[in-house]
């Protein structure tokens, strides 16, 4: 039985509510009437049902599409501006006592290489990362509660938040690690991190424990209701996903939308990201074994469909796609990016041995090309973590992005973190480019009194001071 609020995952994730609404959705795809009712009231920022996005996901009326389309990239324009944030991903171990059959560090795989950092390990890739000029890290780990116990994650957290290298800092730490206890995610939460990131990889329960037929992580119901657990720990900041290609991707899409519903009534806030990763080869991992893949035409939907229904909730995209991919769907409501990534476990350090990494890279472009292609576009690279630290988290910041109030914090900390950037790591053709980006948006800050901090922030800047923010 279908229960929004329940705390059982087969209950707020119903095989049921789902099949039905995907069969609503078949019946009404050529629905004009329906659909031009749902992109008016999409229109007006209130976000959809899973049912009524879904409805749009199978539209097949190119007109409607059209209007799809253009309100996703309005949404993303009023909400985010121009603004992409940065990150990288930081893998600690991959130890994995599971038995995902679409992940290289599945506990089978014989020949991958093994790897664990030590904390010094994670000492030099932190400053291989401070030195390319990030500030916002994903950290990434297989479960093993041998290798990697949740001690082990603590102390790299502490290692990594202390490592000041000349003017580097990372300032915000997500992690993304396996399903666990409440008492393990307020230590998390006492650690100091940004988000809780956890992709539920597919919500079919009959795929997902096909697709783990071993560990702990093939228990559908520990792993579905992770993220109310981390809610219940203190962690107001949770990211989904799910790994596009494993099952369905309506399915999938309708049992993330019921996902970031039950976190809104059950615990008052939605998901504040929402990850869209899509299969990748990787070694012992042929994409093609499975048949659920997705174009890029789907994908693009998908990302349009997401922004217009939660408008409020980021959007990720990582280094598993092309810089092709990544351009198109950047306007249609992508928010926070991957650049210069590396998925194997010392990368950042090492040159990359082929078989230890989590997938392959499509986007191999170093930070510095990102930033400058993003540039390019008009897009401003921002580095803000400024959130977190000031203490808006959970419903504080959703109050804030529902009224439209964070935009006058995003846009000057995007500014002032970017002419960081520009200063100390970027190349002489990024910084042109980047200077002059900045310039054009200082008359855009909408306050006398904002622009005129900004612009006196930005002067420090150039005499050697960081770290200012709203
Ligand atoms: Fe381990 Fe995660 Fe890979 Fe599964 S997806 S094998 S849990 S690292
Ligand atoms: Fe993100 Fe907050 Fe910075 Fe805006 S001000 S970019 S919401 S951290």
């Amino acid at each position: 039985m279908y229960d929004v609020k329940s705390s059982k995952a087969e209950e707020f994730i119903s095989d049921e509510e789902i099949l039905d609404t995907l069969d609503y959705a078949e019946k009404n795809k050529s629905n004009k009437e329906l659909i031009e009712a749902l992109l008016q009231k999409a229109a007006s920022l209130k976000g959809l049902t899973h049912r009524e996005a879904a409805v749009l996901l199978d539209c097949d009326l190119p007109e409607e599409n059209e209007k799809m389309y253009r309100l996703a990239e309005q949404i993303k324009k009023d909400f985010y501006g121009n603004r992409i944030v940065m990150f990288a991903p930081l893998y600690l171990s991959n130890y994995c006592v599971n038995g995902c059959t679409y992940c290289p560090y599945h506990y089978k795989n014989k020949h991958i290489c093994r790897k664990k950092l030590t904390q010094d390990e994670i000492r030099r890739e932190v400053i291989a990362l401070q030195d390319m000029g990030h500030k916002r890290l994903a950290l990434e780990t297989g479960e093993d509660p041998v290798n990697n116990p949740i001690e082990y994650v603590l102390e790299s957290i502490k290692t990594i938040y202390s490592i000041k290298h000349k003017n580097g800092a990372i300032r915000r730490v997500n992690v993304n690690i396996a399903a666990t206890t409440v008492e393990n995610y307020r230590k998390l939460k006492e650690a100091g991190i940004g988000t809780y990131i956890l992709f539920q990889e597919t919500y079919n329960k009959k795929a997902y424990e096909q697709l783990h037929p071993t560990g702990p992580k093939s228990n559908y119901a520990y792993h579905t209701e992770a993220m109310d657990r981390a809610m219940d720990g203190g962690i107001d900041d949770v990211g989904c996903g799910v790994l596009f290609g494993l099952n369905l991707y309506r399915y999938d899409f309708v049992g993330l939308l019921m996902h970031a519903e039950h976190l809104e009534a059950a615990k008052g806030v939605g998901p504040h990201t929402i990850s869209v990763p899509r299969i990748r080869p990787a070694d012992d991992i042929n994409p093609d074994e499975f048949e659920n893949g997705i174009n890029d035409d789907i994908f693009a939907k998908i990302v349009a469909v997401l922004r217009i229904a939660v408008p409020y909730t980021g959007i990720i995209i990582s280094t598993r796609e092309t810089q092709k991919t990544r351009e198109r769907v950047l306007h249609l409501g992508v928010s926070q990016i991957s650049g210069g990534s590396r998925t194997s476990v010392g990368g950042y350090c090492e040159e990359e041995e082929e078989d230890s990494a989590q997938f392959e890279v499509s986007d191999t472009r170093t930070l510095d090309q990102v930033v400058n292609w993003l540039l390019g576009m008009g897009y401003i690279p921002s580095f803000c973590t400024a959130c977190y630290r000031e203490g808006r988290t959970g419903d504080r910041f959703m109050r804030l992005v529902k009224s439209g109030q964070i935009a006058n914090c995003c846009q000057p900390n995007a500014l002032m973190t970017l002419k960081e950037y520009l200063e100390d790591y970027a190349s002489p053709d990024t910084k042109e480019k980047g200077l002059k980006l900045i310039q054009s948006e200082i008359p855009k800050i909408p306050s006398e009194k904002v622009r005129q901090v900004v612009l006196k922030h930005l002067n420090e800047m150039e005499n050697g001071m960081r770290d200012f923010r709203f």
